[in-house]
């Protein structure tokens, strides 16, 4: 559509580090996959290692695998492999389960922590609706009130009836990008526990678990993680709240001693007493084998590059398609934008379906947002430059 920023394109891809990283994922030349942030694309290598799982570890070794192939302690084991990516320490954070569930067991486990005293639960009124309603029915089991509040209500209704805030690191619709540290500090000093839901941010930005005191957080891996479909959430539980993590979900792979089978629980300690049951294994270790295109790669790059990106996407929108026709709800401040482009327009679904049919794939959320989901292990420069071009000829 116009010289200048297809040349820009060209130079800022060719000097982009993150670049090669593409090679690493199965993706058709024509095709710009900006989805990534609702279901990452598949790892080259994932499907050899898979085949290995079924027909050798599965197909052969069958119960022994358990303990010959690292399958009991896989949870933790991945667990450590999503730590440094979310800035947790070693031994904080466990694989297993999906978000919806992690988000139960956190916030029932945070408002226990809080203690009687404390009556309410804070949530993100825009969360991602799971978190919602799995909020209110643990408000309902513990006897507390739920308040949903817009994020930036937050700090001012925080008080010494606060048990525990639930809030979106990254809002799914607009990808406003909530202020983890300062809010976390300010629920901390009210004495409540913070339970973040990083969706939307983990592999996208750098989050600082450890550095920003958060207590609890729970993420899926399907998206920004590329563990595939339904891959298993996590749970990161801060180091000194493990021995007083109190899970609503006490199951037999948490207990201390599982192959006991006791008829009392006695939790085990650290990490594992995050688990519930026996783990999905085929969607762990698909998942586990999706990390390794995460190896030396610095969360920092990765958001550099998604800034650079999304600015440059939003540069070629306003050039290109006409005024009025779309208006970006994802803000326009770094500090404050996650890594994808919300674009509200009329007839947003036909829209979509459009460009998808023109190889441009992102998504619709009802009523009126076009979402653009760059994911900088895979998305180039060009590929934005190519999906402006796309919907200012439907848009025009
Ligand atoms: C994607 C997403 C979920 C998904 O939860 P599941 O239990 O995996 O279906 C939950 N919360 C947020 C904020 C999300 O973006």
């Amino acid at each position: 559509m116009s010289e200048a920023l297809a040349k820009k394109a060209a130079a800022l891809d060719a000097a982009d580090e993150l670049a090669p990283h593409r090679e690493l994922f199965a993706l058709d030349d024509g095709v710009v996959y900006l989805d990534g942030n609702s279901l990452g694309a598949l790892p080259r290598h994932v499907p050899a290692r898979m085949q290995d799982v079924i027909a050798r570890e599965w197909g052969q070794l069958r119960i022994r695998s358990w303990e010959e192939s690292g399958w009991w302690t896989a949870p933790e084991r991945i667990g450590d492999r999503i730590a440094p990516l979310v800035g947790a320490a070693p031994g904080t954070v466990v694989v297993g389960d999906s978000t919806s569930v992690n988000v139960f067991k956190a916030l029932v486990a945070a408002v226990r922590l809080a203690g009687e005293g404390r009556d309410e639960i804070l949530v993100d009124a825009s969360t991602f609706p799971t978190d919602g309603y799995v909020a209110e029915s643990a408000a309902r089991m513990t006897g507390r009130q739920i308040r949903a509040l817009a994020p930036d209500e937050i700090g001012s209704a925080l008080g010494p009836r606060t048990a525990a805030v639930l809030v979106n690191h990254v809002d799914y619709r607009t990808g406003r990008l909530n202020d983890l540290p300062g809010m976390t500090a300010a629920i901390r000093s009210a004495g409540a526990l913070a339970v973040w839901d990083l969706c939307h941010s983990a592999g996208a930005l750098p989050v600082g678990l450890g550095a920003h005191g958060v207590d609890f957080a729970v993420g899926c891996t399907y998206k920004y993680l590329n563990g595939g479909p339904g891959s298993p959430a996590y749970l990161y539980v801060r180091g000194d709240h493990q021995p007083r993590f109190d899970t609503p979900l006490p199951g037999w792979n948490s207990h201390e001693d599982p192959f006991g089978m006791r008829p009392a629980y006695v939790p085990g300690d650290g990490a594992v007493r995050g688990r519930v049951g026996t783990p999905d294994i085929l969607s762990m270790l698909a998942l586990e084998s999706a990390l390794d295109v995460w190896d030396g790669v610095s969360i920092e790059a990765v958001r550099a590059k998604s800034l650079a990106l999304t600015d440059f996407f939003l540069e070629c929108v306003e050039a290109y398609v006409p005024a009025g026709r779309v208006s970006s709800v994802t803000p326009a401040a770094h500090a404050e934008r996650g890594s994808q482009v919300s674009l509200a327009c009329a007839e947003a679904g036909e829209v979509m379906r459009a460009l998808t049919a023109r190889g441009v794939v992102g998504d619709f959320r009802r009523p009126d947002v076009l979402r653009f989901g760059f994911t900088p292990l895979y998305v180039g420069f060009a590929d934005a430059e190519r999906a402006a071009t796309e919907l200012a000829a439907l848009a025009g």
